[in-house]
Protein backbone atom coordinates (compact mmCIF):
# COMPACT_ATOMS: atom_id res chain seq x y z
CA UNK A 1 0.00 0.00 0.00
CA UNK A 2 1.64 3.39 -1.09
CA UNK A 3 1.05 6.20 1.51
CA UNK A 4 -0.68 9.05 -0.30
CA UNK A 5 1.56 12.26 -0.61
CA UNK A 6 0.12 16.04 -1.19
CA UNK A 7 3.07 17.89 -1.84
CA UNK A 8 2.99 21.69 -1.79
CA UNK A 9 4.95 23.82 -4.27
CA UNK A 10 5.48 27.18 -2.86
CA UNK A 11 8.06 28.79 -6.19
CA UNK A 12 8.89 31.87 -5.52
CA UNK A 13 6.17 32.98 -3.35
CA UNK A 14 6.27 33.45 0.52
CA UNK A 15 8.60 35.61 2.84
CA UNK A 16 10.03 34.11 5.69
CA UNK A 17 7.45 36.56 7.76
CA UNK A 18 4.27 34.94 6.78
CA UNK A 19 5.24 31.06 7.15
CA UNK A 20 4.02 31.48 10.83
CA UNK A 21 0.55 32.60 10.17
CA UNK A 22 0.43 29.95 7.17
CA UNK A 23 1.67 26.98 9.32
CA UNK A 24 -0.99 28.11 12.10
CA UNK A 25 -4.05 28.33 9.60
CA UNK A 26 -3.35 25.10 7.70
CA UNK A 27 -2.96 23.66 11.30
CA UNK A 28 -5.71 24.83 12.13
CA UNK A 29 -8.12 23.53 9.24
CA UNK A 30 -6.36 20.24 10.01
CA UNK A 31 -6.69 20.33 13.25
CA UNK A 32 -9.94 17.53 13.76
CA UNK A 33 -8.60 15.08 11.18
CA UNK A 34 -6.40 12.12 11.80
CA UNK A 35 -3.12 13.04 8.80
CA UNK A 36 -1.34 9.48 9.72
CA UNK A 37 -2.10 7.84 6.37
CA UNK A 38 -1.16 11.05 4.13
CA UNK A 39 2.41 12.44 4.11
CA UNK A 40 2.30 16.71 3.67
CA UNK A 41 5.19 18.75 2.48
CA UNK A 42 5.82 22.08 1.23
CA UNK A 43 9.16 22.79 -1.38
CA UNK A 44 9.73 26.30 0.09
CA UNK A 45 12.27 29.12 -1.29
CA UNK A 46 15.78 28.21 -0.25
CA UNK A 47 15.87 31.40 2.13
CA UNK A 48 12.41 29.81 3.68
CA UNK A 49 13.65 26.50 4.35
CA UNK A 50 15.10 26.78 7.70
CA UNK A 51 12.16 28.40 9.65
CA UNK A 52 9.76 26.60 7.53
CA UNK A 53 10.92 23.34 8.93
CA UNK A 54 11.05 24.84 12.37
CA UNK A 55 7.49 25.83 12.23
CA UNK A 56 6.29 22.52 10.07
CA UNK A 57 8.25 19.47 11.93
CA UNK A 58 6.21 19.53 15.27
CA UNK A 59 3.10 19.63 12.73
CA UNK A 60 4.68 16.43 10.98
CA UNK A 61 5.00 18.10 8.18
CA UNK A 62 7.70 17.89 5.90
CA UNK A 63 9.75 20.81 3.79
CA UNK A 64 11.85 20.20 0.47
CA UNK A 65 13.64 22.14 -1.76
CA UNK A 66 12.78 23.12 -5.04
CA UNK A 67 16.52 22.20 -6.38
CA UNK A 68 19.84 20.74 -5.36
CA UNK A 69 22.95 20.84 -6.84
CA UNK A 70 24.74 17.68 -7.39
CA UNK A 71 28.25 18.58 -6.10
CA UNK A 72 28.95 18.33 -2.72
CA UNK A 73 30.59 21.73 -2.68
CA UNK A 74 33.07 24.18 -5.08
CA UNK A 75 32.99 26.98 -7.60
CA UNK A 76 29.45 26.58 -8.06
CA UNK A 77 28.00 30.23 -7.87
CA UNK A 78 24.67 30.49 -6.25
CA UNK A 79 23.81 26.79 -5.94
CA UNK A 80 23.33 24.91 -3.14
CA UNK A 81 24.53 21.62 -2.03
CA UNK A 82 22.79 18.35 -0.30
CA UNK A 83 24.98 18.48 2.80
CA UNK A 84 23.82 22.40 2.83
CA UNK A 85 20.24 21.18 3.14
CA UNK A 86 20.72 18.29 5.84
CA UNK A 87 22.53 20.52 7.84
CA UNK A 88 18.94 22.39 7.95
CA UNK A 89 17.10 19.66 8.58
CA UNK A 90 15.97 19.44 4.87
CA UNK A 91 16.10 15.77 3.49
CA UNK A 92 13.84 15.80 0.31
CA UNK A 93 13.95 18.43 -2.87
CA UNK A 94 12.13 18.33 -6.23
CA UNK A 95 14.34 17.64 -9.47
CA UNK A 96 13.65 18.68 -12.35
CA UNK A 97 10.57 20.78 -12.35
CA UNK A 98 9.17 22.21 -15.79
CA UNK A 99 9.81 25.65 -14.96
CA UNK A 100 14.12 24.82 -13.99
CA UNK A 101 13.99 22.85 -17.41
CA UNK A 102 12.19 25.91 -19.05
CA UNK A 103 14.11 28.65 -17.40
CA UNK A 104 16.92 27.32 -15.81
CA UNK A 105 18.53 25.27 -18.44
CA UNK A 106 17.86 21.82 -16.23
CA UNK A 107 18.18 19.05 -18.45
CA UNK A 108 17.59 14.98 -18.75
CA UNK A 109 21.48 14.91 -17.79
CA UNK A 110 21.49 16.88 -14.68
CA UNK A 111 18.15 15.54 -13.29
CA UNK A 112 19.61 12.33 -13.63
CA UNK A 113 22.56 13.59 -11.80
CA UNK A 114 20.96 15.17 -9.27
CA UNK A 115 18.67 12.22 -8.47
CA UNK A 116 21.61 9.49 -8.71
CA UNK A 117 23.52 11.43 -5.83
CA UNK A 118 20.22 12.36 -3.32
CA UNK A 119 19.49 9.03 -3.00
CA UNK A 120 23.28 8.07 -2.36
CA UNK A 121 23.04 10.82 0.48
CA UNK A 122 19.61 9.70 2.15
CA UNK A 123 17.71 12.95 -0.03
CA UNK A 124 14.41 11.85 -1.75
CA UNK A 125 14.47 13.11 -4.74
CA UNK A 126 10.68 14.06 -6.34
CA UNK A 127 11.89 13.85 -9.73
CA UNK A 128 9.30 15.52 -12.45
CA UNK A 129 8.81 15.13 -15.70
CA UNK A 130 5.79 15.86 -18.53
CA UNK A 131 5.18 16.71 -21.89
CA UNK A 132 4.02 19.77 -23.15
CA UNK A 133 1.45 20.55 -25.30
CA UNK A 134 3.25 20.27 -28.49
CA UNK A 135 4.12 16.76 -27.95
CA UNK A 136 0.76 15.71 -26.75
CA UNK A 137 -0.78 17.10 -29.91
CA UNK A 138 1.54 15.22 -31.79
CA UNK A 139 0.88 11.91 -29.75
CA UNK A 140 4.61 12.57 -28.50
CA UNK A 141 3.67 11.94 -24.35
CA UNK A 142 4.41 8.76 -23.62
CA UNK A 143 7.61 9.03 -26.14
CA UNK A 144 8.81 12.12 -23.89
CA UNK A 145 8.07 10.73 -20.74
CA UNK A 146 10.27 7.20 -21.90
CA UNK A 147 13.41 9.62 -22.26
CA UNK A 148 12.80 11.65 -19.26
CA UNK A 149 12.36 8.53 -16.88
CA UNK A 150 14.94 6.32 -18.85
CA UNK A 151 17.24 9.48 -17.80
CA UNK A 152 16.60 9.11 -14.71
CA UNK A 153 16.88 5.47 -13.94
CA UNK A 154 20.09 4.88 -16.72
CA UNK A 155 22.47 5.14 -13.65
CA UNK A 156 20.17 4.45 -10.21
CA UNK A 157 20.02 0.25 -9.86
CA UNK A 158 17.85 1.31 -6.66
CA UNK A 159 15.50 3.81 -6.82
CA UNK A 160 15.28 3.93 -2.82
CA UNK A 161 12.34 6.45 -1.91
CA UNK A 162 12.39 8.30 -5.20
CA UNK A 163 8.85 9.91 -5.93
CA UNK A 164 8.51 10.80 -9.59
CA UNK A 165 6.13 13.85 -10.53
CA UNK A 166 3.77 13.22 -13.50
CA UNK A 167 3.62 17.19 -14.17
CA UNK A 168 2.22 18.16 -17.90
CA UNK A 169 4.05 21.33 -18.93
CA UNK A 170 0.39 22.12 -20.74
CA UNK A 171 -0.79 22.18 -16.80
CA UNK A 172 1.26 23.75 -15.01
CA UNK A 173 -0.17 27.21 -13.63
CA UNK A 174 -2.77 27.46 -16.33
CA UNK A 175 -5.76 26.15 -14.84
CA UNK A 176 -6.29 23.08 -17.40
CA UNK A 177 -5.95 19.93 -15.39
CA UNK A 178 -5.27 16.45 -17.43
CA UNK A 179 -8.65 14.21 -17.25
CA UNK A 180 -8.51 11.80 -14.27
CA UNK A 181 -8.25 9.70 -17.63
CA UNK A 182 -5.38 11.47 -19.29
CA UNK A 183 -3.55 11.44 -16.22
CA UNK A 184 -4.06 7.66 -14.86
CA UNK A 185 -2.52 6.90 -18.57
CA UNK A 186 0.40 8.79 -17.84
CA UNK A 187 1.21 7.28 -14.50
CA UNK A 188 0.29 3.49 -15.51
CA UNK A 189 2.60 4.06 -18.53
CA UNK A 190 5.42 5.92 -16.34
CA UNK A 191 5.19 2.52 -13.85
CA UNK A 192 5.59 0.20 -16.42
CA UNK A 193 8.77 1.21 -17.06
CA UNK A 194 9.51 1.16 -13.64
CA UNK A 195 8.31 -2.53 -13.70
CA UNK A 196 10.27 -3.32 -16.95
CA UNK A 197 13.75 -2.26 -15.13
CA UNK A 198 13.08 -3.07 -11.72
CA UNK A 199 10.36 -5.39 -11.55
CA UNK A 200 6.84 -5.40 -10.28
CA UNK A 201 8.09 -5.69 -6.77
CA UNK A 202 9.57 -2.21 -6.71
CA UNK A 203 7.60 -0.50 -9.02
CA UNK A 204 4.49 -1.10 -7.03
CA UNK A 205 6.01 0.77 -4.40
CA UNK A 206 6.98 4.23 -6.51
CA UNK A 207 4.79 7.13 -5.53
CA UNK A 208 3.90 9.09 -8.70
CA UNK A 209 2.26 12.31 -8.11
CA UNK A 210 -0.02 14.16 -10.56
CA UNK A 211 0.92 18.11 -10.87
CA UNK A 212 -1.01 20.38 -12.86
CA UNK A 213 -3.43 22.85 -11.85
CA UNK A 214 -4.50 20.57 -8.68
CA UNK A 215 -7.08 22.01 -6.42
CA UNK A 216 -9.64 20.82 -4.12
CA UNK A 217 -12.70 20.86 -6.47
CA UNK A 218 -10.59 18.29 -8.95
CA UNK A 219 -8.07 16.28 -6.69
CA UNK A 220 -10.61 13.60 -5.39
CA UNK A 221 -11.47 12.50 -9.15
CA UNK A 222 -7.52 12.41 -9.74
CA UNK A 223 -6.59 10.33 -6.65
CA UNK A 224 -9.18 7.80 -7.38
CA UNK A 225 -7.44 6.72 -10.40
CA UNK A 226 -4.95 3.56 -9.28
CA UNK A 227 -1.77 5.10 -10.35
CA UNK A 228 -2.11 8.35 -8.62
CA UNK A 229 -0.40 8.63 -5.00
CA UNK A 230 -0.86 12.23 -4.37
CA UNK A 231 -0.17 15.61 -6.20
CA UNK A 232 2.31 17.85 -6.69
CA UNK A 233 0.49 21.64 -6.21
CA UNK A 234 1.76 24.91 -7.02
CA UNK A 235 -0.90 27.54 -6.77
CA UNK A 236 -3.71 25.75 -4.33
CA UNK A 237 -0.73 25.26 -1.85
CA UNK A 238 -0.24 28.90 -0.78
CA UNK A 239 -3.52 29.52 0.70
CA UNK A 240 -4.16 27.40 3.60
CA UNK A 241 -7.43 26.41 3.73
CA UNK A 242 -7.49 25.49 -0.28
CA UNK A 243 -4.64 22.87 0.57
CA UNK A 244 -6.11 21.86 4.01
CA UNK A 245 -9.08 20.66 2.05
CA UNK A 246 -6.89 19.03 -0.46
CA UNK A 247 -5.60 17.07 2.18
CA UNK A 248 -8.96 16.50 3.85
CA UNK A 249 -9.72 14.61 0.52
CA UNK A 250 -6.77 12.88 0.35
CA UNK A 251 -7.29 10.77 4.21
C1 LIG B 1 3.74 23.00 -9.90
O1 LIG B 1 4.28 24.06 -9.65
O2 LIG B 1 4.38 21.95 -9.82
C2 LIG B 1 2.32 23.01 -10.29
C3 LIG B 1 1.74 21.87 -10.58
O3 LIG B 1 1.69 24.23 -10.30
P1 LIG B 1 0.09 24.47 -10.39
O4 LIG B 1 -0.56 23.55 -9.39
O5 LIG B 1 -0.10 25.90 -10.05
O6 LIG B 1 -0.31 24.13 -11.78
Amino acid sequence: MRKRLLAGNWKMNKSIAELSSFFESFSKELANEKRENVEVLFAAPYLQLAEANKLASSLGIKIASQNVHFEESGAYTGEVSIGMLKEIGVNATLIGHSERRQYFGETDESVSKKVEVCLKSGMTPIACVGETKEDRESNKTEEVLKTQIDAIISKLDDIGDLVVAYEPVWAIGTGLTASNEQAQQAHAFIRSLFTEKYGKEVSSKLRILYGGSAKPSNIEGLLEQPDIDGGLVGGASLKPADFAEMVKKAL
